[in-house]
């Protein structure tokens, strides 16, 4: 028995499941199963050539030092060209700080405004990270539960009437995970109009899927909202929309007075983000597009694949999901929990799913399903799965 004696806030850091889907379903793989894997939240195409070449002539070139913390200049500004072009915004290259990932930008707003005695937003179901470091900084959190009758879009009126004089931050994300919900623009109008009684609350929109929209929608930005920039902080990154998930790269923009403190976030954990890396990272930007509308119109041609083959199971209902990967379908129909149908579904099917339990408790009665898998794949693990039920 160890005598080591950890802190009491480890017991209070939840997981990501999807995670240990993944590992269960690798160890099946490796005992010889035929394992279809629609568990995992990131796309299956490789990272496009030139961003790799870009990593590659990095390293040969010798940038094997550390960059500035917050991220190399041409970074920052290539980053903020790319928001003046998507959303057509002005963002100061210095608000941007570079990071390795999505998540330490979450990590790092929750700790900045999470202790005990704060209240802090959150969607639920929504992804699990926010929910576990909510917890992990001591305050409190505060779900905004997301229904499928609203296209798992949520409601300004149901945020606004939870605001208290303890919240502090208000965590958004459209397009979602895991629900694929997008949240339309009046939506946005009438947050963004309420929340100006309520100047003391901060906002983190994760807009990590900013470029997954389907069905000729185009992604609202909170950043368009100049009355609340002063305390807005957007997420984004390259992970999914350069499929990129293994590098290690993403950015937020911060409001001015939290510049600072999340440099020395940063200086405090990371140093700075992987040199190469961030090279790669501007030859996404500033290099061609068509590699991700490519990718986007696969994905589009595959959410319609399986959300037709799910409606077609019985005691399964699907809601077209607008953006991201993901397909939320309702299973309550088939008498299973939610967890119950993603065991089944590894354990019978050989179909790796996630629980919509792993997104919060809002999540109960639903699975997630991604659609980062070929739609030969997808069509053969809904069969399976249709043999199952
Ligand atoms: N935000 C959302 C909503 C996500 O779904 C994910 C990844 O699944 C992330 C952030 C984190 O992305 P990263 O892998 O870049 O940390």
């Amino acid at each position: 028995m160890t005598q080591m004696i950890f802190a009491d806030s480890l017991s209070r850091l939840g997981t990501e499941s999807a995670f240990v889907v993944l590992a269960r379903a690798q160890a099946l793989a490796a005992a010889g199963r035929d394992i279809i894997n629609l568990g995992i939240g990131q796309p299956d195409f490789a990272t496009p050539p030139h961003i790799v070449e870009a990593g590659i002539r990095a390293l040969r070139d010798g940038h094997h030092g550390y960059t500035p913390a917050n991220g190399l200049p041409a970074l920052r500004q290539a980053v903020a060209a790319d928001l003046h072009r998507r959303h057509g915004v002005e963002v100061n290259p210095d608000h941007v700080v570079v990071v390795p990932g999505g998540k330490p930008t979450m990590f790092f707003a929750v700790l900045m405004f999470g202790q005990p005695g704060a209240e802090i937003m959150y969607p639920n179901p929504g992804f699990p990270i926010y929910e576990s470091v909510i917890r992990y900084s001591g305050a409190t959190p505060v779900p905004i539960g997301l229904e499928e009758k609203n296209g798992f879009a949520f409601s300004a009126e149901a945020v606004l009437e939870k605001i208290t004089p303890a919240t502090r931050l208000i965590i958004l994300n459209s397009p979602a995970n895991p629900t694929g919900g997008v949240t339309p623009k009046q939506e946005i109008d009438k947050l963004v109009a309420g929340l100006e009684a309520h100047p003391h609350v901060a906002i983190l929109s994760d807009e990590i899927y900013s470029c997954m929209l389907y069905g000729g929608r185009s992604h609202v930005s909170l950043l368009q909202y100049p009355e609340i920039r002063d305390r807005l902080i957007v997420l984004d990154g390259w992970s999914k929309t350069y499929a990129m998930t293994g590098w290690r790269l993403g950015y937020a923009v911060w409001p001015e007075a939290a510049v600072d403190h999340v440099t020395r976030l940063c200086i405090n954990d990371h140093s700075c983000v992987n040199a190469a890396t961030q090279f790669a990272g501007i030859a996404a930007l500033e290099g061609p597009q068509d590699a991700v509308r490519d990718m986007v119109a696969q994905f589009d041609a595959r959410r319609q694949a399986i959300v037709e083959a799910l409606n077609g199971l019985p005691g399964v209902r699907c809601a077209e999901p607008a953006g991201a990967f993901y397909a939320f379908p309702n299973i309550e129909g088939t008498g299973m929990t939610s967890k119950e149908a993603q065991d089944r579904f590894l354990d019978e099917a050989g179909v790796a799913t996630v629980a919509g339990t792993s997104f919060g408790a809002w999540g109960e009665g639903y699975l997630r399903l991604s659609y980062a898998n070929s739609q030969e794949n997808i069509l053969r693990a809904v069969d399976r799965i249709a043999a199952v039920l």
